[in-house]
């Protein structure tokens, strides 16, 4: 039988290859659409904000929204000036998005051994737009159980971010549970520390502030996503 009961994936970096994306240029989208007169501020503004909302998330895993942030600055996020806005934003993140090639079969893999699919990630988007992104690629469907740190009070590393997704996928034993992530603070550190295994990714580029105080030790590191089953194989085959 299989040691593994779910294998919650990380979304930035890891089911979407790394890419290191000019968060200014992401506002200016925005912004430039909402008020062409006051873009560059309101970007500048917004950069700021989303600077310190991850910051909140890494030192007291406090979770944030986007809507938060444009409130923060005087947007209302309604209406058609800010959906317009937010079309260009997320034109704009499209290339930046795109699952990576790995994920369809791996995920089509997983739950034809019974194993639940589960995502767990720290971000400032809705649900709706991360799974309209899920949709487009194809794979909305395979996925089991998703959490996003803005529906919750949390972000990874807490713990409890890590139990709601758990509950998502409706597996009650970590120790039967696999994280795979990029982040070795937030995904690695976060998911041994509630007694799941965890699978690194190592191939992204994360800026120096955006790491943590504690690096975990993975379980296992994978180069590629399809390599993961490989590694679940060799699990049960140690019993
Ligand atoms: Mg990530």
């Amino acid at each position: 039988m299989s040691p593994v009961d779910a294998v919650i994936f990380d979304w930035g970096g890891t089911l979407t290859p790394w890419h290191t994306v000019d968060l200014r240029d992401q506002w200016s989208a925005y912004t430039r659409v909402y008020d062409r007169d006051r873009a560059d501020e309101l970007a500048g503004l917004l950069l700021t904000a989303e600077t310190e909302a991850w910051q909140a998330a890494r030192e007291h895993q406090r979770s944030g929204t986007m809507d938060e942030l444009l409130r923060g600055v005087g947007i209302e996020p309604a209406g058609s000036q800010h959906a317009a806005a937010l079309a260009a934003y997320q034109e704009f993140w499209i290339p930046h998005t795109l699952i990576d090639p790995d994920v369809p079969r791996l995920l089509q893999e997983l739950r034809g051994r019974g194993i639940k699919v589960g995502v767990l990630s720290n971000t400032l988007w809705s649900r709706e737009y991360h799974e309209e992104v899920f949709r487009r690629d194809g794979i909305l469907h395979l996925v089991d159980g998703a959490v996003y740190s803005s529906e919750i009070p949390y972000t990874k590393p807490h713990p409890e971010a890590f139990r709601a997704a758990m509950a998502a996928v409706g597996v009650a034993d970590p120790s039967r549970v696999v994280f795979v992530g990029d982040r070795p603070y937030d995904d690695v550190h976060g998911a041994k520390a509630v007694g799941m295994r965890a699978v690194l990714v190592p191939h992204s580029d994360i800026p120096a502030e955006q790491r943590g105080s504690v690096e975990g030790e993975p379980d296992a590191v994978v180069h590629r996503l399809a390599d993961l089953v490989g590694v679940l194989d060799g699990w049960a085959a140690d019993g």
